[in-house]
């Protein structure tokens, strides 16, 4: 069988279902991770503070696409998966045609998406339009409201076929459910077993995306002991689908 994930950013995927992708990869099926926000911006084009401070701490300058294209292929690697690289721009350095900044702050990438990105999401449904239909398409459920993974959410539910989803680590902490209760009967949700071999590679294919750790820990340490609790709650990963 042929899987195809979604990953808004290049590490969403290994965040949140690392350790399934190499369980599954490892049981013959072809797996790929289709980066939706992959491009890079124009060199020496125009980018917010946000943005500057952002490659500051990533450690990565101006060539952050670069570096982190790169770390997504050891990450696939490390879980089996191949991979795809749509070329549409995170949403930190999408501009509106006249030149304003969509979202140029840590508030606005949680916040509403912006009337001028329309044409993004319908980027992204012509990208995904190329899945074939006998291919499993998993998609996130956009936990935390992060805006570049509601756009994912949005592109693929405009395909109007079925689609798997699963929670977006580790914003589905903070969470109480991942589903608001009162939708809950319309959802079923399914776990995979992941084996203790498919977490250690869980946590080496996050830890591939060496430049995005310290958005959430202080290093990769803190990073492996999240995702190892994480797993023991089930000793998989939960999938939802719609009913
Ligand atoms: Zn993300």
């Amino acid at each position: 069988m042929q899987w195809i994930y979604l990953s808004p950013h290049f590490d969403d995927v290994a965040l949140s279902c690392g350790g399934l992708l190499w369980e599954q990869a490892r049981s013959g099926h072809a797996v790929q991770v289709w980066t939706v926000c992959g491009g890079a911006p124009a060199e020496g084009g125009d980018l917010s503070e946000f943005a500057q401070a952002l490659h500051r701490r990533w450690g990565t300058g101006a060539e952050a696409v670069e570096s982190r294209r790169a770390e997504d292929i050891a990450s696939c690697l490390r879980m089996g998966a191949s991979w795809r690289h749509f070329n549409l721009l995170d949403c930190i350095y999408r501009q509106a045609p006249g030149g304003e900044h969509l979202y140029a702050s840590e508030q606005a990438i949680f916040g509403e998406l912006h009337p001028a990105d329309l044409p993004t999401i319908q980027a992204v449904h012509r990208e995904l339009v190329a899945a074939p239909l006998d291919a499993v398409l998993v998609c996130p459920l956009a936990l935390g409201g992060h805006v570049d993974h509601k756009l994912t959410r949005q592109a693929a539910e405009m395909l109007g076929r079925p689609l798997w989803y699963y929670p977006d680590y580790p914003y589905v902490l903070r969470q109480a459910e991942p589903i608001p209760a009162w939708e809950r009967e319309m959802w079923q949700a399914r776990v995979f077993p992941v084996s203790q071999p498919g977490l250690d590679a869980w946590g080496e294919a996050v830890a591939a995306h060496a430049s995005q750790i310290s958005t959430f820990w202080i290093d990769a340490e803190a990073m492996r002991a999240a995702i190892k609790e994480y797993w023991g709650e089930i000793r998989g990963v939960r999938l939802w689908v719609r009913t």
